[in-house]
Parts: C-alpha cells; sequence; structure tokens
C-alpha cells in the first residue's frame, strides 16, 4: 500500500519510496495528517508545490559563501542571479533599499540584527516573552537575554494591547541601543509608527520582527514598517508562505552591516535551496490572488473571533485585527495544554500559550494560540468559523468534563468537510 499512496506527495517522493520506504511512509502520513486536520497553528502554512519543488531541488548541492559577485568558491553562474532574484523581489514586495535573504531562520536572523548594531552588554528592549513577544527579544534562556543586556515591555492588563505609554517610559529610562517591536501572539495591528516616535526620541534603532505578518503586510492587509523602522527581520514560512527561511531588510545605509554580521559574522554558507524558493514565495505573494489571500485570512481570523466571543471565550484584546487569536480558557475550568491536546486528537491542531499576566506556568499555560494563514490556504471562508468554533467549543467542554467521547466523531466530521479542500504538496489517493 506504501507504495500506492506515496506518489500522492507532489512533487513525487518515488524515489525514496524505493530506497528508504520506512522514511518515505512517514512523510507521507505527515502529508495525510496535514491533509485530514484543521491547522490552526498561527505560524504554520501550506505551501505551494512550486516552493517545494524549488526547496527540494539540485541547489542544496552548492556552496557559496558570500553574497552575488564575491564569492568564496568558484561555480555561482546561477546561483548569483538566483539570489538576486530573491533580493529584487523582496525589495519591490516590501519598498525596502536592503535585503538579505541568506538568515537560516528568523532567529539567527534576529542575532545578526544584534550582532549588526549592538555590543555584547547593550541594552535591548522587546516585548516580553509571556506577553507575546519572542524568545530572541531578549528573554533571558536565550543567547540575546546572556549576552545583552534586557529590558521588557508589555501589554495594558484592561485592554491587553502593547502599552506604548510604557514602551516610552522605559525607553526613556533604561535608554535602549535597539527596540524590537513585533511578537508571535500579538492579535492587535503593530503601531510601527508609535514605536519609531519613541525610537527616534530616545535614539535607539528600531527593529521590527514582522516574523507572523510579513504575508499580510506583502498583501496590504497589515501596516508596513517600511519608512519607520531602521531594520525588518522576517520568517519566510508563515503567512508569507514561503520555504522555512527568513530575510533581513534596511535601509541601504545599514546594507554594509548587516551582511556582514550573517556572513561571515554568524553564518557559513546560505541555503540556495531555500533561497530559490524564498524568490518563488515572493513571487506568488507579488502576485494577482495574494492580496486577496491575506485579507482572506484576516476575515477568517475576525470571523473564527466572533463566533467564540459568542460561545463565551475570553480573547486577550477583544478580538483581533490579524491571523491569530489568543484565548484565556480559565472561565471554562480548563487549561489550555490539556485542551490543545483534546483539540489536536479531535483534528483542530493549535498550540497551548501563556496570555498576558498568566498566574499558570509557562509549560501549563492558561491559553491557546490560533491562526488562520493554513486553513486560509486551504479554502475555508468566514461563513465556516462558526463550525469551526462550535468544535473547537464542543472540545474544550468534553475536556473539562474529563469525556473523551467527542473527540473521534469532530475528527471524522473534520476529514469529511476538508476532504473537498485541496492541499498544495498532496493529494488523496483517488
Ligand atoms: C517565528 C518567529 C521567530 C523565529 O523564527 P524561527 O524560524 O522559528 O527561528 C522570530 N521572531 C518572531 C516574532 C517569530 O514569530
Amino acid at each position: 500500500m506504501i507504495g500506492a499512496e506515496v506518489v500522492m506527495h507532489q512533487p513525487s517522493l518515488s524515489h525514496l519510496s524505493a530506497q528508504d520506504p520506512e522514511l518515505a511512509a512517514l512523510i507521507e502520513a505527515e502529508a495525510r495528517r496535514q491533509f485530514e486536520k484543521i491547522r490552526l497553528i498561527a505560524s504554520e502554512n501550506y505551501v505551494s508545490p512550486a516552493v517545494l519543488e524549488a526547496t527540494g531541488s539540485v541547489l542544496t548541492n552548492k556552496y557559496s559563501e558570500g553574497y552575488a559577485g564575491r564569492r568564496y568558491y568558484e561555480g555561482q553562474q546561477n546561483i548569483d542571479p538566483i539570489e538576486l532574484m530573491a533580493i529584487d523581489r523582496a525589495k519591490a514586495l516590501f519598498g525596502v533599499e536592503h535585503a538579505n535573504v541568506q538568515p537560516y531562520s528568523g532567529s539567527p536572523a534576529n542575532l545578526a540584527v544584534y550582532m549588526a548594531f549592538l555590543e555584547p552588554g547593550d541594552t535591548v528592549m522587546g516585548l516580553s516573552l509571556p506577553m507575546g513577544g519572542h524568545l530572541t527579544h531578549g528573554w533571558p534562556v536565550s543567547a540575546t537575554g546572556k549576552w545583552f543586556t534586557p529590558v521588557r515591555y508589555g501589554v495594558r492588563a484592561d485592554t491587553g494591547r502593547v502599552d506604548m505609554d510604557q514602551v516610552r517610559d522605559l525607553a526613556l529610562k533604561e535608554r535602549p541601543k535597539l527596540i524590537w517591536c513585533g511578537g508571535t501572539a500579538i492579535p492587535r495591528t503593530i503601531d510601527f509608527a508609535g514605536f519609531a516616535e519613541i525610537a527616534q526620541e530616545t535614539g535607539a534603532v528600531l527593529a521590527a520582527d514582522i516574523a507572523h505578518i510579513a504575508g499580510l503586510i506583502a498583501g496590504g492587509a497589515h501596516p508596513s514598517p517600511a519608512g519607520h523602522a531602521d531594520v525588518i527581520s522576517t520568517t519566510t514560512h508563515k503567512t508569507l508562505r514561503g520555504p522555512r527561511g527568513a530575510m533581513i531588510m534596511s535601509l541601504a545605509e545599514h546594507a554594509a552591516a548587516i551582511d556582514k554580521a550573517v556572513f561571515p559574522g554568524l553564518q557559513g554558507g546560505p541555503h540556495n535551496h531555500t533561497t530559490a524558493a524564498i524568490a518563488v514565495a515572493l513571487d506568488e505573494a507579488a502576485g494577482p490572488g495574494f492580496s486577496a489571500y491575506a485579507h482572506r485570512i484576516v476575515a477568517n481570523a475576525r470571523a473564527l473571533a466572533e463566533a467564540l466571543l459568542e460561545r463565551g471565550y475570553d480573547l486577550i484584546s477583544g478580538g483581533t485585527d490579524n491571523h491569530l487569536i489568543l484565548v484565556d480558557l480559565t472561565n471554562k475550568g480548563v487549561a489550555g495544554k490539556p485542551a490543545a491536546q483534546a483539540l489536536d486528537r479531535a483534528g483542530i491542531e493549535l498550540n497551548y500559550n501563556a496570555v498576558p499576566f498568566d498566574p499558570r506556568k509557562p509549560f501549563d499555560p492558561s491559553g491557546l494560540r490560533l491562526g488562520t494563514a493554513a486553513i486560509t490556504t486551504r479554502g475555508l471562508v468566514p461563513e465556516q468559523m462558526p463550525r469551526v468554533a462550535a468544535w473547537i467549543d464542543e472540545v474544550v467542554l468534553a475536556t473539562a468534563r474529563e469525556d473523551d467521547k467527542e473527540l473521534d466523531r469532530v475528527a471524522g466530521e473534520i476529514r469529511e468537510l476538508l476532504a473537498s479542500y485541496p492541499m498544495p504538496g498532496w493529494a488523496p489517493a483517488p
């Protein structure tokens, strides 16, 4: 059966299934899992078959330390134009003067930002992790929190939104050399202009980390930090719907410092197969359908938030402006982790998450984080979000009752729904 199933992966896994059937079967099983589940992990998506093809290409064979026209290895006749295509497309799409497309992923990209602008020990300010920030914005367990002096701002208890007064007061008091805006669990629009004003007033570099919202920005569904931030870092694999990778963008004046920080500062050879796939994804994001996609992600998130509010769910900030919803389950009498585990069994994949001022521990927090980028790629529309909210509610209530009998029924209903929504990269056997 394995052989018959494996060819359903696009591009095909025919060689892999002949050579290493056990591994091929696991990839196939993962593809089926992605097909059969409502995937609500806010940082995930489904990339196109074209992105998969570029990622799986012979470009993985090539070493190209350096930058186009100044490499340390010969044979760059095709690699240079590929990297330049990715750079030009990034600059055009985001309206920036410089782009570095070599960072291996979002965390190394952020470390390169530190290396470009800071010395060890310098003060850096970012949104606290349990309030929605990222590890690399100076959280103590991260190298960025160990090697730099972190100052953390938060969100307001009454609004759940970033406390811009606190950002300003802290920046004036602590004089950070660099301020991060952006994060991993922010359901609301980021006030890039407000951050820029504070950075200017306090003499700080402003770094916008748009990892989660890059696709929304590209599609015009969220304001852009271009023109406000000195430097913009992003992953390429979340709402932007490209391969796992990252980019750093900036004004021309910072180009040399950023390029030097990425290579030779932190990395060796760039992952050329990823660079090519980033170029493909950027072209897709500049294409005619992408703006509609980005706006539909937000419409789906709004509709899902509305439906959850109607069912009595407590949403941080009372709703969403983007792809992301943060739920505090305290009033439902169940913690985030058991709810997330039950939802996964019931065919709804998401992650447990700390909520601002969470009294519970990070490994067993009060909340759930949901995002709509992946289900929007599958073609789900706002009219279906009340049904999704109802499934979530049924499972959460069942979990609070410690009753797992409903989970298989919900999983079956979800499989039935999703069978009519194609998944890029895989199709079930006819
Ligand atoms: C995902 C994310 C990152 C890190 O990306 P990785 O590719 O997982 O290293 C950095 N910053 C923010 C805000 C993110 O959401």
